[in-house]
């Protein structure tokens, strides 16, 4: 061995052992990071990537215009309207139920800032007051204002979620669901041929203990208003018979319930109050979670019961939609919910026949309300 390859092996020797040096206490310390130190995350901090590859669709706009049966506008002005017009044509949201009308005067103005501005593009659901609620002959005057409203523009009639929960009467007593005071306004309905939306209750586990078993535990951590707890308000249960007796004592009445009757989580039970009123139809507003986390229950369901179901949305957020369409028009796999608190769980499409979305996007709406142009639509 000469002087040059003796140095040589002496550098050999000394990279690798400067790189033995600087590469044993890493590999110890990321060990011993993965193994002990590292603490557990909350389950905000957890927030993993999937790693699927799996084929997505991206789908912008619905594959056949539809109407949303379910939004809320509050006293719009006509650039919003303007605008609302603009939004709705890049995702072919054809005719927009505004739920939100009020009664008397306001709705005059809804009806005309909304469909004297575009009388094919949108629809306005009346409102009962319940200001005069505790003067007798109540019922009778919601039917007649309601009678009112409908000449005055109304397509139907919608009853908010305070209606069976928060609604009492002077003395104290809760307005029940089925309440017979209000018999005369759903039989006004039946006679005026228009649907009446209504949200009772909300989905079981606002009423059920917040604890760690709760699947909204996220969503009422974040809004405690939004538990129902025994103390404050009538059990679920208690509601859901109230309001299918509601369903039964006016079968000349349609009714639309929001959020899929508060039964995605449940759709054999929503196929029962189905088979047992052919009055009743619901929703899917707010409530694509549910769906999308059984996609062969929801495939199913939606082609046994594709006369009964309807496109909505709540929340009026354009970019929002496409989640609905990618579930109804496509088979993509476990992909992300926009709304991290209604669902901490991924979505699948359970992809639906064209026959059974036109029914679900508009058909079934052209039913129920009256005065929608069905031209607008393909057959
Ligand atoms: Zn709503």
């Amino acid at each position: 061995m000469n002087f040059r390859q003796t140095m040589k092996l002496f550098s050999v020797i000394f990279v690798a052992a400067v790189a033995a040096f600087i590469a044993w206490p890493r590999a110890a310390m990321t060990q011993q990071t993965s193994q002990k130190s590292q603490a557990t995350p909350t389950i905000d901090e957890y927030q993993p990537k999937s790693t699927l590859v799996t084929k997505e669709h991206k789908i912008e706009r619905a594959k056949f215009p539809f109407i949303d049966i379910h939004s809320h506008h509050w006293n719009p002005t006509g650039e919003e309207v303007d605008r609302l017009v603009k939004e709705m044509d890049t995702i072919n949201l054809r005719v927009m139920v505004n739920l939100s009308g009020g009664t008397g005067e306001r709705l005059k103005n809804t009806v005309a800032a909304m469909k004297g501005r575009y009388p094919d593009r949108f629809v306005v659901f009346a409102n009962m007051s319940y200001d005069d609620l505790n003067t007798p002959g109540f019922g009778k005057r919601v039917a007649a204002r309601l009678e009112e409203d409908v000449k005055n523009g109304a397509q139907g009639l919608k009853i908010f979620k305070d209606f069976g929960m928060e609604l009492k009467y002077a003395n104290g007593q809760r307005v029940h669901v089925d309440d017979p005071e209000f018999d005369a306004v759903f039989e006004k309905c039946a006679e005026l041929k228009i649907p009446v939306l209504i949200h009772v209750a909300e989905p079981s586990a606002f009423f059920d203990p917040w604890d760690y078993h709760n699947e909204r535990w996220e969503e009422v951590k974040e809004f405690p208003g939004r538990a129902r707890p025994p103390a404050k308000y009538p059990p679920f249960e208690t509601l859901m018979t109230e309001r299918n007796h509601l369903f039964a004592k006016h079968p000349r009445t349609n009714f639309i319930a929001a959020h899929l009757g508060f039964h995605g989580n449940d759709l054999e039970r929503l196929g029962r109050l189905f088979d047992a009123n052919p009055n009743v139809y619901v929703d899917i507003a707010a409530v694509l979670a549910e769906l999308g986390r059984q996609p062969y229950s929801a495939h199913d369901f939606l082609v046994k019961y594709q006369d009964r179901v309807l496109m909505g949305k709540d929340i009026y957020e354009v970019n929002e939609y496409k989640w609905y369409f990618r579930a109804l028009e496509t088979r993509d796999e476990y992909f992300e919910y926009y709304r991290h608190r209604h669902a901490f769980w991924r979505i699948y499409g359970f992809q639906v026949p064209d026959e059974v979305l036109k029914k679900v996007y508009y058909k079934n709406a052209l039913k129920l309300v009256p005065g929608i142009d069905a031209k607008a639509f393909p057959d």
